[in-house]
């Protein structure tokens, strides 16, 4: 291509963009916008695909999870040519994940300087302000504010657990954030376990060993996140352990992360696992729908949205998986609302979050139900599956039949084997006399509504 030719596309190209980003700053409020979208840039197209560049994998992360489909969408309509949008890290800042690769294929130069040598990014909403405190995460809450608060080492380590999306990197950054603002003197490092592993390999491979573990001695406050991703690496394991032991030693405060707790992780050495255990371990539980729904109105409040109180209970009710993918659900739904201009409403979350929605549906169980209905009605379990037909256990069997039907995607003989080898001719008879009841007794009706409830909950 000819040098003017190329200088008008890549112009027009940059014009596009330029035009794709006001369309989202009006969309997005100027807060999101210079956080997430300013920061881009555009790195390459080839054909149909164009990359974009972000300045840090968190960025990356971030904005690939919340605004890439909106970004791809509104870039379409600018250039119908383009089929693909990739959100890429740029090279020049992605120093940690470029000169990884460089180093595994053995292609880096050494070159150590004081500046490479630093913890992962801290996540600036990341703070206690914006955690929401609930029954599952009291705990774990409070204890790391006891050790952002202290001037001491309150206990060592301070291991927190608990599954997916629950809020440990939160806890760790809002220590970090607070220590860095009241504590100016004491030097705080946060980051990725897999951080540590790269750079400990690092290390190993320009023998700098010594430098290494130096520099991580010299901080007050080390927090590692997911130390499991180090079980099964034995020399990093090694590594750990003596720069944990010799940290703990000196009195310097540790933190540590993981999905399990210290005695469950597998693949790890009986010594550093019992060692981990030492201080004070505290996890954080499954949320509750008190929690989600009090998340959800703190992130509404702080994006400055206002949305129906309906809405959000039902996203609470409904997305119970983890808080990460509840404040997914909540962009999703603004982002759309705001793109296409739709009002936010129960009918238009179900459709934008369908796929959401159905991955967090929970598979009920004809015994869930049969179990649920018998302590209900208190009758034996087993009288779910007996001949009798006194009205006392046949009447909760029809109601148990009917909830089968309504709850679960079973068919109707299969319910009928789950009823000690009724034909499936019994439940219609069951399904139908209840929806005939429902009609005039309002007594049943409650109940089967609470029932419903419990059981979907
Ligand atoms: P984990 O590290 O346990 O996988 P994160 O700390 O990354 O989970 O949390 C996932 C997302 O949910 C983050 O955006 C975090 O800010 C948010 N989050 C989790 N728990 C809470 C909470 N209690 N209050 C407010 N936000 C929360
Ligand atoms: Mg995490």
């Amino acid at each position: 291509m000819m040098k003017a030719q190329k200088d008008q596309v890549d112009l027009s190209l940059s014009q596009q963009w330029d035009r794709v980003k006001t369309h989202l700053k009006n969309e997005l409020g100027n807060d999101i916008f210079n956080n997430w979208i300013q920061p881009l840039d555009i790195q390459e197209l080839t054909q149909d695909q164009l990359t974009l560049a972000a300045p840090t994998p968190f960025i990356q992360n971030w904005v690939s999870t919340y605004y890439l489909e909106a970004i791809q969408q509104l870039f379409c309509e600018e250039n119908p040519d383009l089929k693909r949008i990739i959100l890429g890290v740029s090279p020049h800042s992605a120093a940690e994940s470029s000169e990884e690769k460089a180093v595994a294929k053995g292609e880096a130069e050494p070159d150590f300087q004081e500046g490479d040598f630093v913890g992962s990014p801290l996540d600036p909403r990341c703070t206690f302000e914006n955690f929401v405190v609930g029954k599952p995460n009291e705990l774990a809450h409070a204890a790391a504010r006891r050790v952002a608060e202290s001037t001491q080492v309150p206990f060592n380590p301070l291991f927190l657990y608990g599954g997916v999306g629950l809020g440990k990197t939160h806890l760790m950054h809002a220590i970090a954030h607070h220590i860095q603002k009241t504590q100016r003197n004491r030097k705080v490092m946060y980051l990725s376990a897999e951080k540590f592993m790269y750079q400990f390999i690092r290390a190993l491979r320009y023998r700098d060993t010594v430098a290494f573990k130096d520099r991580f001695r010299s901080v007050d406050v080390l927090m590692i996140d997911d130390v499991q991703f180090i079980s099964g690496k034995d020399s990093t394991q090694e590594e750990f352990f003596h720069t944990f032991n010799a940290l703990v030693d000196q009195n310097h405060q540790v933190i540590i992360s993981a999905d399990k707790s210290p005695s469950d992780l597998e693949g790890m050495e009986e010594r550093l696992r019992s060692r981990l255990g030492w201080g004070l371990v505290a996890d954080i539980h499954p949320t509750t729908y008190e929690l989600r729904l009090g998340i959800l109105q703190s992130k509404v409040e702080q994006i400055k949205q206002t949305i129906p109180k309906k809405v959000l209970e039902f996203l609470a009710h409904k997305i119970t998986s983890n808080v990460r993918e509840l404040e997914g659900a909540l962009i999703r739904i603004v982002a759309h609302a705001t793109l296409v201009g739709r009002e936010i409403s129960l009918e238009m979350i179900q459709e934008v979050l369908r796929d959401l929605l159905r991955s967090n549906e929970r598979l009920l169980t004809v015994e869930e139900i049969q179990r649920k209905i018998a302590e209900y009605y208190n009758v034996r379990l087993s009288d779910m599956h007996s001949p009798k037909r006194s009205r006392a256990v046949a009447r909760p069997r029809q109601v148990a039949m009917y909830l089968a039907k309504k709850l679960t995607t079973r068919s109707l003989p299969e319910i009928g084997r789950h009823f000690g080898g009724r034909d499936h001719t019994t439940v219609i008879h069951g399904v139908k006399k209840i929806e005939e009841l429902l009609m005039t007794d309002i007594g049943l009706r409650e109940d089967i509504d609470l029932l419903r409830r419990t059981l979907e909950a």
